[in-house]
């Protein structure tokens, strides 16, 4: 397939495609989808070896956000029934943390709700990292608390940060559509402001939202465009009691097409499958271990993961292995450009809080392919609460985390 070869072959040389071959590999048929998987996990292996990173998730505060993203159990107005507190206390983290990184994780994300934080908050923070860090010297944190004002980032670079999380989630063209509260550019803002204070900038996207395949190709070239050190893909988890609780839109086929695009795109970008790998990927999970080189252990904000002693078989059957803490996750040019960028306070990538993915379709027939047939879920219009379990453990609860 001349598409493929091309794409392979960009890739190898950390070229990006155009945006024409990005859409081509979102319209591949499920006939093509293990060449696709194929070609893109030569371009992973090039970058990326056989290694996995593994990132764990602490919620430091849970619920109760006053912003209304749809895809989020923590919305305003939220009706999800969600784990809901308030910041956890250093120890309680650091806590958290030392389980995610006995269980394998090298780095740590640190996530609370709400529009951003407040300079109290970044005390907070300040102290949790260095609990964190008096345990785990060598453990990467990254933060995540949304939208940042002037100096915040500056501070919590300076506290030991190492990246800032903020997501696009989808493309400027629709993001109206999935939160009023606040703007795309309002994101892209706070990207840039973490990239520009010298933290390496960890930005994606949500798929499953009933986004166009324009839309996905958009803010792909938009996270590549913001010098995205980390780009986590997220597939939407329909919660129930949130706005799109219903918008049951992927398959695993589709799951595993949209990472391959992204990994083309981001050839020798960190990719990692985020929030709804268990729930769109299903027993197709160990496919995506051939297009990203990185995923979260065990549980995620407010849903569950599969076990983490599962994640860790899973990566080993696959013929993987986790990425050690003293092992550069990131080709040696891309971190030197990182190192460059920030230096010179240029620019960064989006984020937003969250782990946390769409489409639509028609009934299939003869003359359908099978992929544009089985992208639009069978699912679709209805609740599946049997694939959404809410995280009742760990950070914020008295049970062990999952890790
Ligand atoms: S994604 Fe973040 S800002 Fe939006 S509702 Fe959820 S917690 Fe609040």
């Amino acid at each position: 397939m001349d598409l493929l070869d091309t794409l392979t072959a960009k890739g190898l040389r950390g070229e990006v495609p155009t945006r024409e071959e990005a859409l081509a590999v979102l319209a591949t048929t499920d006939d093509e989808l293990l060449d696709v998987v194929a070609a893109a996990g030569k371009v992973r292996r090039r970058w990326f070896g056989r290694r996995v990173k593994l990132n764990y998730l602490v919620n430091l505060k849970s619920g109760l956000c006053p912003e209304d993203c749809n895809y989020c159990s923590q919305r305003l107005g939220s009706k999800a029934e969600i784990l809901k507190y308030t910041w956890l206390k250093p120890d309680q983290a650091a806590e958290a943390a030392r389980a995610g990184v006995a269980g394998g994780a090298k780095r740590v994300c640190l996530v609370a709700s709400g529009r951003g934080p407040t300079d109290r908050d970044i005390d907070r923070v300040t102290d949790t990292m260095a609990a964190i860090q008096e345990a785990d010297p060598e453990v990467e944190i990254c933060v995540c608390l949304g939208l940042l004002s002037d100096n915040q980032a500056e501070r919590l670079k300076a506290a030991g940060a190492d990246a800032y999380n903020h997501n696009l989630n989808t493309s400027e063209k629709t993001y109206g559509d999935i939160t009023t509260t606040h703007t795309y550019a309002d994101r892209v803002d706070t990207v840039k402001k973490a990239h520009g204070a010298g933290l390496s900038a960890c930005s994606g996207l949500i798929a499953g939202m009933g986004e166009s395949d324009e839309d996905l190709v958009d803010v792909v070239f938009a996270l590549r465009e913001l010098g995205s050190d980390s780009v986590p893909v997220n597939f939407l988890i329909p919660f129930e009691g949130t706005p799109l609780a219903k918008e049951w839109n992927l398959t695993p086929q589709r799951c595993l097409r949209i990472l391959a695009m992204v990994r083309f795109v981001n050839p020798d970008t960190e990719v990692r499958i985020a929030g709804g790998r268990e729930v769109h990927l299903r027993s197709m999970q160990p496919l995506g271990l051939h297009l990203a080189n990185s995923i979260f252990l065990g549980d995620y904000l407010t849903s569950e993961g599969q076990a983490g002693q599962t994640d860790l078989d899973m990566i080993k059957d696959a013929g993987f292995e986790v990425e050690g803490a003293g092992e550069a996750t990131l080709p040696r040019h891309r971190a030197d450009v990182a190192a460059a960028s920030s230096a010179a306070s240029a620019c960064g990538s989006g984020g937003g809080c969250g782990p946390c993915g769409g489409h639509a379709h028609a009934p299939a027939s003869e003359d359908t392919p099978a992929s544009a047939a089985e992208d639009t879920d069978a699912s679709d219009g209805e609740l599946r609460s049997d694939l959404v379990k809410v995280r009742l453990r760990g950070a914020g609860t008295e049970l062990a985390p999952n890790a």
